[in-house]
This record gives C-alpha cells, sequence and structure tokens, in this order.
C-alpha cells in the first residue's frame, strides 16, 4: 500500500490551492454535512474552483450504504469521471464514507481528506481503513484505499464541541502509552481546551503511519492499535443506541484502556505504578462514571462475538510498559470481568 501525503498546515485554503495546482480534475465535489458545512466550509471556499456540493446529515447513524448510494446518484447526474476528484470535509464518518464512495464510483477516484475533528486527524487519517455500518456492524462493508493527500488544519477544532475534542484527545493518549513514554509525559501536561494542537498532532500522525507501514494489512504489529478498543469497542456497543446516555468513540475507549491497563498488570508486566499513573490520569481526564454491574457478562459477551474467540478467550493488545505494547494475549471471560469490576471499584461504586 502507498504511503499517502499528509500536510498539516495553518493556512489550509492555501493549502487546497497548492494541491488543485498541481492537478488537474474534470469535476470537484465536496461532500460534507450540515456541521461541516456551516463551520468548516467557509474557511475553505475561496479557494475551491467551481463544485458541487454534497450534504448529508451527520452522525454515525447515517454511515451506512443508503447514504453512499444517494452519493453516487449525485456523482452519477452530475456526469462525473474518473478524473474527478471528491473532497472530504468533515469528522472520520465523512472521511470513511466519502472515502468509500470515491474509491469504489467506476472503480475509483481521486479523493482528497480534510478531516476536521481531533479523532479524524490523529486516526482515521492514517491507514486507508474506509467503509460502512452495514446491518448493525460496525465498518463492515469497505476497502483499504489511500487519498491523494490529507490536509490537517487544527483550526477547525475551534468550532468541535468540546466533548468531539476530548473523545478525539484518548486516541493521542493511546499512541502515548503503546509506542512513546516521552509523548505520554508530553501528553500529561496537556490542556486540552487550549493546547497547541500542530506538535501533538504531528506526533500522533507518525506514530500512527510507522505502526500501519510496518504492516499494512493489520496482520500483526498494527493489532497494537488496538489497546484499548476490545473492550472500549464492546463498552461502546452496548451503550450506542442508549440515546443521552451513549459514550463518544474515545470516551469508550477510555473506559477500555482502563480496564486493558488492570490486564496488562496481571498479565504483561505493566508495574503497580505504571498502572496507577495512566489510570490516575485517564480518570482525570474522562471523569468516567461506573457501569452497572448487572451489564458485565453482556459487555463480556460482545468482546467475544466481536473477536476469533477460540475457546471463549480473545486475543487483546496489551503494554509491557508504558510505552511498549505486545499483541495477541489471550483473555478470557473471567479476566475480563474481573477488569469491569477493578474499573467500578477505581471510580467508585459497585
Ligand atoms: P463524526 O465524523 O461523526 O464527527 C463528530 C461530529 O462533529 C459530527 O456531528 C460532525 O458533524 C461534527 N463536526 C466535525 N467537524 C466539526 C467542526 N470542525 N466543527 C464543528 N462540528 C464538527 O465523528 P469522528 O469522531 O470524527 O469520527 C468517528 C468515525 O470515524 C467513526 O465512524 C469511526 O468508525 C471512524 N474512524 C475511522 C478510523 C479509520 O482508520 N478509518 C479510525 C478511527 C475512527
Amino acid at each position: 500500500m502507498e504511503n499517502h501525503r499528509t500536510e498539516i498546515t495553518n493556512d489550509i485554503a492555501q493549502s487546497i490551492r497548492n494541491f488543485l495546482n498541481g492537478n488537474n480534475y474534470s469535476k470537484i465535489a465536496v461532500i460534507c454535512d450540515e456541521n461541516t458545512e456551516a463551520h468548516c466550509l467557509p474557511k475553505i471556499l475561496d479557494a475551491l474552483p467551481e463544485h458541487y456540493l454534497l450534504r448529508i446529515d451527520s452522525g454515525e447513524e447515517n454511515k451506512h450504504l443508503g447514504t453512499c448510494e444517494q452519493l453516487w446518484m449525485a456523482l452519477t447526474e452530475a456526469g462525473f469521471d474518473r478524473k474527478a476528484l471528491v473532497i472530504n470535509l468533515g469528522g472520520g464518518v465523512i472521511g470513511d464514507m466519502g472515502g468509500f464512495v470515491a474509491s469504489t464510483y467506476k472503480r475509483g477516484m481521486d479523493f482528497l481528506n480534510i478531516p476536521t475533528t481531533l479523532l479524524a486527524q490523529v486516526d482515521a487519517s492514517v491507514g486507508g481503513k474506509l467503509g460502512v455500518d452495514f446491518n448493525g456492524y460496525k465498518n463492515h462493508i469497505g476497502l483499504f484505499a489511500e487519498p491523494q493527500t490529507v490536509l490537517i488544519d487544527p483550526s477547525f477544532y475551534s468550532t468541535l464541541p468540546e466533548r468531539e475534542l476530548y473523545s478525539g484527545f484518548a486516541e493521542v493518549i493511546k499512541h502515548g502509552l503503546i509506542y512513546d513514554h516521552a509523548y505520554w509525559d508530553k501528553i500529561k501536561s496537556v490542556d486540552v481546551i487550549s493546547a497547541k494542537w500542530s506538535e501533538l498532532v504531528a506526533r500522533s500522525i507518525e506514530i500512527k503511519k510507522e505502526v500501519v507501514l510496518a504492516d499494512p494489512f493489520e496482520s500483526g504489529k498494527r493489532k497494537i492499535l488496538n489497546f484499548g478498543h476490545t473492550l472500549g469497542h464492546a463498552v461502546e456497543s452496548y451503550f450506542l443506541d442508549k440515546g443521552e446516555d451513549r459514550l463518544l468513540h474515545g470516551e469508550a475507549i477510555a473506559v477500555g484502556m482502563i480496564c486493558e491497563a488492570y490486564l496488562s498488570y496481571k498479565f504483561t508486566g505493566l508495574t503497580t505504578d505504571e498502572l496507577e499513573e495512566t489510570v490516575t490520569y485517564l480518570i482525570k481526564i474522562y471523569h468516567p462514571v461506573a457501569i452497572d454491574k448487572s451489564l458485565f457478562d453482556e459487555i463480556v459477551g460482545l468482546t467475544l462475538q466481536d473477536k476469533k474467540n477460540e475457546g471463549g478467550r480473545v486475543q487483546f493488545s496489551l503494554l509491557n510498559a508504558i510505552g511498549k505494547c505486545q499483541v495477541n494475549i489471550p483473555i478470557y471471560a473471567p479476566d475480563m470481568l474481573d477488569s469491569l469490576f477493578y474499573f467500578n471499584k477505581l471510580v467508585g461504586s459497585n
């Protein structure tokens, strides 16, 4: 897989002009949602030549084939050919779905990603994973394909709801924990609201790129990116249809990282001090609340469904130390339950 170009910029309009000057596209479509149309499009409008604006409704609930069909239809009706360009302006939902639409339309056309959330900039922007949810299964239909370029401008966060910013920050924290102790130390000193993001985003992207390049199709090392995500995804899935109580991705991953740090202490050599340091910080940032213990079996059941579960065990990615992660550690249901009890005890209930 080719490694695409990522540019971190503080002048997004100029970066777009530079990109377009070096290319000659037959037509351009910009995919956005109502939020990125209102808050992000004005920042790039000057740099865009004549284009089609394809607006979809925001939210994970719209990341499905029905929305793709609408987009494919709009491209077809506007007479787009393979020499045209799609610009994805939005968070991870638009990046994943817009990229999928572009790379399957007429067997693939170029797309330019302009991620506008912290999560999309530090995580979804690297690795070439594209796709949509299907029949309740997350990211079930999709492919690997790379955008021509990813243009990253942290100034987009100024309009991002605070909760979304913190949600993306969970992936930044994960990058320090799995890969770079010095980065973790730096992260701990950051004030999320007033952070100077360019440097942090650059280091996070660098880490994700290094990991992905070493294992583009997720057969080994790339699984270190799953730290916090096995139990985290199960918690996220459980709360997905819980309306107001729904957890954002990063909030669920923070719970997952606490549980999986505990499993790392139990099985892969994370020391007591490192466990303490990790969970104290995650609690300070996310203030997670206890999970009703009557839900534990269901949450553990979701991990067993989600991954290869030969003999009732799930392969976890766990920390050997802060900054070092090991993949394919088999964990059985009773230990997962134990980690959830640990989580509840820590946050003060049950
Ligand atoms: P999102 O795309 O739903 O965006 C979150 C919300 O913020 C939306 O309501 C959006 O309209 C709004 N928004 C976006 N930018 C804004 C801005 N600058 N100002 C104001 N509002 C803005 O969610 P997300 O957290 O960015 O991404 C989550 C998605 O990313 C999930 O579907 C997940 O599966 C996917 N993802 C993919 C990868 C990958 O490797 N491809 C990695 C991680 C996550």
